[in-house]
């Protein structure tokens, strides 16, 4: 017997609830969902103020957004699919790809949704440790392939420790891997990454691999995290199966409004990111100096790869007013927010160096 009203299935009842990023009090910088500090641009506010119409249903595809997108990927617009959030794409394309018995293959420590969506699929999941370095170990990926194996996740960067996966990496790991299993790279983080060594997933489409989905996000470099519109560039007949298994009308109308402003004023967001990512460099190298061994960040964040003392380390940030993700017994990991959070990181983080 269990204390719930009705049977839930048990893998269900077992599932972590999703942790929030703590909020942050009147003195604190919020630190820990690597989400954007600045505000969203005026003229994205407008456009959505702007916008009418609202008493009806949005566009169920959102097809001006998928138009725009498609144009820039250089595909036609079936081959773009909007959801409320990547991280729904995710959903539905493990729900599209794997059920009983098949296996969902990601690496180890990555992004904290991804252990949920085998469970939530009927699916089981597989798990390769990251390298030392905190990236993708892919030769040890492709070699955990099986005849049961649907869908692999690539993250590039990795979220939590930061790394990328190179083109050259990606372009061999692909010729290992069956072309009839589903391989997704996800970049939410894409806008961020300043190595020309990347994969770029528009890059790896236009080689034609029709079995790899690339996942973007508008939570991240666009700041429109509070308004949940990310998007999948595919084949159309996976994406159609995604499509399938989502909740429909989810994609809100203000969210599509927001969206198609914010790519009006790219030229305007792209100095912003290019900004956080000169923070995200010296802040990194500033860790450095003082004794962590931070892998490479080409995210919005940074990783401190605190190991048992993860929680410990976090606990120290929280004093100082700087909310950060601790992952017990790995890291902790520091989104790149204002810059006057960063002399305060610094600080910290010296006094709980290694
Ligand atoms: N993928 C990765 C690697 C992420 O870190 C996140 C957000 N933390 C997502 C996907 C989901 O982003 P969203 O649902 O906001 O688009």
């Amino acid at each position: 017997m269990t204390d719930l009203p009705v049977r839930i299935r048990p893998e269900i009842a077992a599932l972590p609830a999703y942790r929030q990023g703590k909020q942050a009090g009147a003195d604190a910088f919020k630190l820990s969902s690597n989400e954007n500090p600045f505000d969203p641009l005026p003229g994205v506010v407008e456009a959505v103020q702007r916008a009418h119409g609202f008493n009806r249903y949005p566009d169920a595809t959102a097809s001006r957004l998928r138009a725009r997108l498609a144009e820039r990927f250089g595909v036609t617009d079936d081959h773009v699919h909007i959801a409320a959030g990547s991280v729904s794409i995710l959903f539905q394309l493990a729900q599209a790809t794997s059920g009983h018995g098949d296996e969902i293959l990601f690496s180890w420590r990555s992004f904290e949704a991804y252990p949920s969506l085998p469970v939530v699929a009927g699916a089981h999941g597989v798990t390769v440790p990251n390298d030392a370095a905190g990236g993708h170990d892919l030769d040890a990926m492709a070699d955990a392939v099986t005849d049961r194996t649907r869908m692999i996740i690539v993250c590039s960067p990795n979220n939590p420790t930061g790394p990328i996966v190179t083109q050259e990496g990606f372009d061999a790991f692909l010729t290992r891997v069956p072309a009839d299993i589903l391989v997704v790279l996800d970049e939410a983080y894409a806008e961020f990454v300043t190595d020309p060594a990347a994969v770029d997933g528009a890059r790896v489409l236009a080689a034609g691999h029709p079995n790899v989905v690339v996942l973007r996000t508008f939570s991240k470099a666009y700041g429109l995290a509070g308004l949940r519109v990310g998007y999948a560039v595919g084949d159309p007949r996976i994406l159609g199966a995604a499509r399938s298994t989502g909740i429909p009308l989810s994609v809100t109308a203000a969210a599509e409004e927001a969206a198609l402003a914010s790519l009006d004023a790219e030229d305007e967001l792209k100095v912003r990111v290019a900004e956080l990512a000169i923070r995200r460099d010296e802040l990194a190298t500033r860790l450095r100096g003082a004794g962590w061994e931070v892998p490479l960040a080409q995210g919005n964040f940074v990783w401190l790869p605190a190991g048992d003392r993860a929680l410990e380390v976090a606990a120290a940030f929280e004093e100082a007013g700087l909310i950060v993700r601790p992952f017990a017994g790995d890291g902790v990991r520091i989104s790149i927010g204002e810059a006057e959070s960063v002399d305060r990181i610094v600080e910290v983080a010296a006094r709980v160096a290694p």
